[in-house]
Order: structure tokens, then C-alpha cells, then sequence
């Protein structure tokens, strides 16, 4: 009895065998086979970005109907970044890198042109946003070297073109999900344009003659127009090295003349020159402004390019003796919707 218990177990388990080898062979070979997460993700746009500010607002375009990597990492100083090669292999893989031009990240176009992929495309949203003649050149971006101040996305204006031009750009290139993409837009552009507004109001809370940058990093050249304030300097030279014993005495006879309150350094520059400046031009120093880096860790809300905007606000119109009153039921979390 044991011996015909075995064979029949050893029959049945056969069939088994047979029916799971059949199974996938009719799943492989059906009309409609049913796809795994691992062939949906490989169906989706692959999209590569530069800076953590323009990856976050292309995810509040794309949502999770893209496969998103940003190349710069956050804390890093994306004017000099360089890509290493495992960088190199996901630009070659894209479908469309969007990265923010005006020359700020030659490495990635180096790459993405050296990839031969003819129908590879790249979306500067700089260059589209505002012509040659807007360019922005300063102390730290100078005429002579050829490549403009980058830093658009700070003006939120500036980064609501930003939205619009990733929004037309998948909808061109992935029209079958074009209504999820345009309703993403939707929400977010709502929520670009209450913070433009609340930065405009916030910024009018400053006594007029107190609304004055002086940067370490220079990344307000066009923000300040926008929002009624003037870039009266900035620290850093072209080469992002440290300025000059006479460049920083200069500096600091501009700071009593303009009688400004506080000055600002970068995250991710530090910088001794700065603590110096203040220190010997009597002003407040503010360390924490950031451009290209987010606040907070990731999967938290404010780990967003408008939370950053936020958190700027705060570090810079309160020490120039305004408020951000009018910023502050502005929520900071993503808006787009998730499939999942
Ligand atoms: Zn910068």
C-alpha cells in the first residue's frame, strides 16, 4: 500500500508539474496576458532630471506614470557636479531628460549627446522660459565667461512656466496618459501660483529700504525682480572659490552703506568668509538658503521644491524684519495622485 501511495503522490505531483508548465506557456502565449509590475514599469516614460527642485516638480507633472531619477544629489553642488558612470547608463536609457539649461549641467548633455539615441530628447525648461536677451549675468556669472546666472526656478513664475513646459512635453511624448497628466498640472499649478502670491504679499511685509539679498551663493538674480527686492551682492566669484581680501572689503563697505539687517549664506556653500563679513559689517548672518537642495528627509511633505520655497521665506523675510504671514496655510506636500 505504501509503494502505491507513492507512485500515485509521484503521478499527482507530475500533473502538477505538467498543468504549471502548461499554465505559463498559455499565459506567455495569450492574447491577453496579464502584466507584472516589472513589464509596467519598463512600459512607462523613463525620465532622467538634474537638480532635487526640478526632479520634484517634474514628479508633481508626471506623478507615478513616469520612471523619474534625478542625477544630482541633494547637498551637492550641482555647478560643478560631474556624473559617475552608473548616471552615464541611466541617461542612456532614457526617453527624456529634463534638466534646466542655461548651461548649468553640461556633464548630463555631454552624456545625453554621447549616448546616440536619436530619438532621445531634451527639455531645457530654462532656455525655454526666458530668451537670450533676460539672461541674467553678475559677479558670480560674469559677462565674459558665457554661462548666465541659472538659477530661474527660484522665481515661482519662473518654475509655473517650468510645470506647463514637462506638461506638454509627456503629453506629446505619452498621449495615452495625457488626462492624468494635465489634471496633475492643474492641481499643481494651483499651488505654484498661491505661493508666487503669498511670496509677492510676504515680501511688502519688509520696510522698503530692508529688501536687500546679499548672498553668499549668488541664486536670486531672478527672484529679486519679481518679488520687489534688490540683489545688492554677492560673495562668491565666477571660479566658486573663495573672493578676494579686497573683494570681501568691498563687500563689507557695501553692506554698511545699504544699512541692510542681515546677510545670507548657502547650505550647501560653507563659507568662513561669510561669518567674517557679518562679522566685521555688524549684520546678522542667516546660513540656511537653499537652492538646490530640499529640506527634510525624504517621503516627508516638505521635502518638496515648494517646502523649500517655504522654508527659504521664513530664513530670509523675517530677519529683514517682515513676515511670512501669507505663506502660511500653503500646504507643501506633493499634489499629484498615485496610481497605487
Ligand atoms: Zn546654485
Amino acid at each position: 500500500m505504501q509503494l502505491a501511495n507513492a507512485k500515485a503522490i509521484g503521478i499527482i505531483a507530475a500533473i502538477v508539474v505538467v498543468a504549471a508548465i502548461i499554465g505559463v506557456a498559455a499565459m506567455s502565449a495569450g492574447a491577453n496576458p496579464v502584466p507584472t509590475p516589472a513589464s509596467v514599469e519598463s512600459e512607462k516614460l523613463a525620465v532622467v532630471t538634474s537638480v532635487a527642485p526640478i526632479t520634484n516638480i517634474v514628479r508633481n507633472v508626471g506623478g507615478d506614470r513616469i520612471q523619474l531619477t534625478g542625477l544630482v544629489p541633494e547637498g551637492v553642488n550641482s555647478h560643478t557636479f560631474e556624473l559617475a558612470p552608473s548616471d552615464s547608463i541611466a541617461v542612456g536609457k532614457a526617453d527624456l531628460v529634463i534638466i534646466n539649461g542655461l548651461h548649468l549641467e553640461t556633464d548630463i548633455e555631454r552624456v545625453a549627446q554621447a549616448a546616440g539615441k536619436p530619438d532621445l530628447q531634451i527639455l531645457r525648461l530654462a532656455d525655454s522660459t526666458i530668451t537670450r536677451d533676460q539672461w541674467v549675468f553678475d559677479f558670480s556669472f560674469p559677462e565674459e565667461g558665457g554661462d548666465p546666472n541659472p538659477h530661474l526656478w527660484l522665481n515661482v513664475a519662473h518654475a509655473i512656466k517650468y510645470a506647463q513646459l514637462v506638461r506638454d512635453k509627456l503629453v506629446e511624448m505619452d498621449p495615452g496618459n495625457a488626462d492624468y497628466y494635465r489634471a496633475n498640472a492643474d492641481r499643481y499649478l494651483a499651488l505654484l501660483q498661491r505661493l508666487d502670491q503669498g511670496i509677492m504679499a510676504s515680501v511688502q511685509t519688509i520696510p522698503a529700504e530692508q529688501r536687500k539679498l546679499l548672498t553668499y551663493h549668488d541664486s536670486w538674480a531672478y527672484f529679486a525682480p519679481r518679488y520687489g527686492m534688490k540683489v545688492i551682492g554677492a560673495v562668491q566669484p565666477s571660479d566658486f572659490g573663495e573672493p578676494t581680501p579686497q573683494e570681501v572689503a568691498s563687500i563689507i563697505d557695501q553692506i554698511r552703506q545699504e544699512k541692510v539687517p542681515a546677510i545670507f549664506a548657502s547650505e550647501v556653500f560653507q563659507s568662513k568668509v561669510v561669518d567674517q563679513i557679518a562679522k566685521e559689517a555688524n549684520v546678522q548672518v542667516v546660513e540656511t538658503l537653499r537652492d538646490d537642495a530640499l529640506p527634510g528627509n525624504a517621503g516627508e511633505p516638505g521635502h518638496t521644491y515648494v517646502g523649500m520655497m517655504l522654508e527659504n521665506m521664513r530664513n530670509m523675510i523675517v530677519p529683514l524684519g517682515g513676515n511670512v504671514d501669507a505663506l502660511s496655510d500653503i500646504d507643501p506636500a506633493d499634489t499629484y495622485t498615485g496610481d497605487l
